[in-house]
């Protein structure tokens, strides 16, 4: 039925696709993409025909007039799966402009979701995953990277990043710099594909690990939250009550 279908695509491995997924596509009467050429190559892997369906090239940054013309399809009655280069549109990925327009305009917006980079990592990484926080790609300046991990340096929380081969270097020593070199952290590179890889350890190990490597492929960065962060805005409150407690007890004593 009518709507805009924010499909999710494979991360590495093309089997990664869910069976929705290949039905939407396959049904759809508009497809959207980020990359026709790789989406036409992910159909293509799957047996699915475009036949004369139109694909549509779709980024935030297109003209008004492309994102109004898909709008337009749904309003009238049609479905429109939009899909990003791979994994989850909008995560880091074109779509938000998209997915918000038709929301406003009151248009269904439908997920179909499936794999995404920052929960693979989170799976694999062996940092904590009941709190995370997607801090997505950093800076490309390094003062501006720096005020971004301090920033974030105090969030109770896995920190997840987002990074290119070519910064992983200059992101860890960075990291490590503004963190400290005992924070635990992960690198998870290559998911899903041949040379899938994890390398866990202290900021301060990984920096070493990473300085004569030119690194390759695609990263995802983990961070753990600082040491002793409570896990608890209502855990940090009933430990300063407890605390105060055993204040007025020994104040009591000397007095
Ligand atoms: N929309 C995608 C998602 O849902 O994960 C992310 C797109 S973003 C432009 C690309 C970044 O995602 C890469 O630079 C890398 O940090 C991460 N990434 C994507 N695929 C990956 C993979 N197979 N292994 C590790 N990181 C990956």
């Amino acid at each position: 039925s009518a709507g805009l279908y924010l499909v999710a695509t494979p991360i590495g491995t093309a089997r990664d696709i869910t069976l929705r997924a290949l039905d939407v596509l396959a049904t759809a009467h508009v497809i959207a993409s980020e990359d026709t050429r790789t989406s036409r190559k992910l159909m293509d892997i799957h047996g699915i025909p475009l036949g004369d369906r139109p694909l549509v090239a779709y980024h935030d940054h297109s003209t008004d007039a492309v994102r109004q013309r898909l709008l337009s399809e749904i309003a009238a009655g049609r479905a429109v799966a939009y899909m990003s280069e791979a994994g989850t549109p909008l995560i880091a990925d074109p779509g938000f402009a998209l997915a918000r327009a038709a929301a406003e305009e009151d248009l269904p917006v439908i997920s179909v979701p499936g794999p995404s980079a920052v929960l693979a990592a989170l799976t694999v990484g062996g940092l904590p995953t009941d709190r995370f926080f997607f801090a997505g790609f950093l800076p490309n300046t390094k003062t501006a990277r720096h005020a971004a991990l301090t920033e974030l340096s105090p969030i109770p929380g896995t920190l997840v990043f987002y990074e290119s081969p070519k910064r992983l270097n200059d992101m860890l020593t960075d990291a490590r710099d503004a963190l400290g070199a005992d924070r635990q952290a992960a690198i998870c590179r290559e998911l899903t594909k041949k040379f899938e890889e994890v390398a866990r350890g202290s900021l301060d190990d990984l920096v070493r690990q990473f300085a004569d490597r030119s690194v390759k492929g695609e990263v995802v960065v983990l961070i753990d939250r600082p040491r002793h962060a409570a896990a608890d805005p209502a855990e940090i409150e009933a430990a300063l009550k407890d605390a105060m407690k055993t204040l007025r007890v020994k104040d009591a004593a000397t007095l």
